[in-house]
């Protein structure tokens, strides 16, 4: 592959797109949240146009779409490339002025002024990264290479199929909003996306190839008390807000997200409100096994049932259970090559590939419930949220040319 070239432009890129403001708003009801996102979306439509893309469009709700068709006979199936637009709600990503540190000689790196620093003490992986170009936030903002990134190394990798004439099965693009506040697929058009699999580019350090994920469900358990004044309450007052402190205890104290890694899945109380005439409780259930999923939700319906038996409760206690998302495994397994061949680019490219479960869902996990097999791919970056989030350009870089191998492997 031509190399100086494409390596400036894919830094160049990636500068320009974190100039955009493109935080979501955790509030919003509808897509895209942020204006933002619309502004970066139109941004690259006009980039994937004179790239040579076909049917390139955004949508009312910021999804840009667009299609590569294959130029080589042997490559007739298609593959989706995916990254999301906006960047996380838990910090600012206004006035984003990255810096960029050439030739990274370990230890603390400063950021901006210099009151907010990034150090290997906390960060152990920096030691890998020395000699590495870096890109690191001004410590005010966070950098927005979650999910920039991906986005820079899709566009980069689109230029270099197409300025060198590279062979590439059909290719579809799509860029989404709101990811990070899990709105942005509800406007997927997935009708007009058919693909035999995608990924999104949307992980973290380099090799990283994750497919799957938590199997996702809430509960919500609603009490009915019975308010009487103190003074008189005797054998009359049922407190909603005592009766939620005795339900949670019939949870178990290890099965908590604090307590638990790997592929370990956990019940975790996240709202908990009231008085003494209601009161909520609100869990979040996970587990990566689909039949301990089942046992985990039948936990919650079996123990309402016998906490309302046992309390005798004239206004029995409600429990909701619904379900957030699934284990993109199921989907993806029925695609096998959606894995071997990601495998195979990595390995051509030098990279050791770094299989992990997801601990939480992806735009990939929405997509695979809805029948498109899509895992997801390192992006080269780190501490994403945060002010001290940072990205290698050398990480990048591989993203492209795993991309650039791929899409030349045979199904
Ligand atoms: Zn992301």
């Amino acid at each position: 592959m031509e190399t100086n070239d494409y390596k400036k432009n894919l830094l160049t890129r990636f500068l320009h797109y974190v100039s955009f403001d493109t935080q979501s708003k955790p509030s919003a009801k509808h897509s895209p949240s942020s204006v933002g996102q619309m502004k970066l979306a139109q941004n690259l439509q006009k980039e994937l146009t004179e790239l040579g893309l076909q049917n390139v469009q955004v949508s009312k709700h910021a999804v840009v779409t667009a299609y590569l068709p294959a130029n080589c006979a042997e490559l007739s199936h298609t593959i989706g490339l995916i990254a999301h637009l906006d960047t996380s709600p838990e910090c600012s990503g206004k006035n984003v002025r990255p810096e960029v540190i050439e030739n990274y000689r370990g230890g603390d790196i400063a950021l901006g002024s210099g009151e907010e620093f990034i150090s290997p003490a906390y960060y152990p992986f920096m030691h890998q990264l020395i000699g590495k170009t870096l890109i690191v936030t001004d410590g005010n903002t966070l950098l927005g290479a979650d999910n920039k990134a991906g986005i820079a190394e899709i566009m980069t990798a689109l230029e270099v199929l197409q300025q060198g004439g590279l062979p590439h099965c059909n290719l579809r693009v799509a860029f989404t909003p709101d990811e990070e506040i899990g709105l942005g697929m509800q406007y997927f058009p997935l009708e007009d996306f058919p693909c035999d699999w995608a990924y999104t580019f949307d992980g973290g350090e380099v090799g990283e190839l994750e497919y799957e994920n938590f199997n996702a469900a809430t509960a919500k358990i609603h009490i009915v008390g019975r308010n009487i004044h103190t003074g008189y309450a005797k054998g009359k007052m049922v407190n909603a807000l005592a009766l939620a402190c005795d339900f949670h205890q019939g949870f178990s104290k290890q099965d908590v997200p604090e307590k638990t890694s790997g592929r370990e899945g956990f019940f975790h109380l996240n709202h908990l409100a009231g008085d003494v005439e209601k009161a909520e409780l609100h869990y979040l259930i996970r587990d990566f096994n689909a039949e301990s999923f089942v046992r985990r939700k039948q936990f919650v319906q079996d123990w309402t049932a016998k906490f309302n038996a046992e309390k005798g409760l004239k206004q029995p206690i409600e429990c909701v259970v619904q379900d957030s998302y699934k284990n993109m495994y199921e989907a993806v397994k029925k695609v096998p090559q959606a894995i071997s061949i990601a495998e195979k680019a990595m390995e051509i490219c030098g990279v050791k590939v770094i299989h992990k479960a997801i601990r939480g869902g992806t735009d990939g996990a929405f997509l695979s419930a809805n029948g498109l097999a899509c895992p997801n791919i390192f992006t080269g970056g780190y501490n994403f949220h945060s002010k001290h989030e940072l990205i290698s350009l050398e990480g990048m870089e591989k993203a492209v040319e795993v991309i650039v191998e791929m899409v030349k492997l045979k199904k």
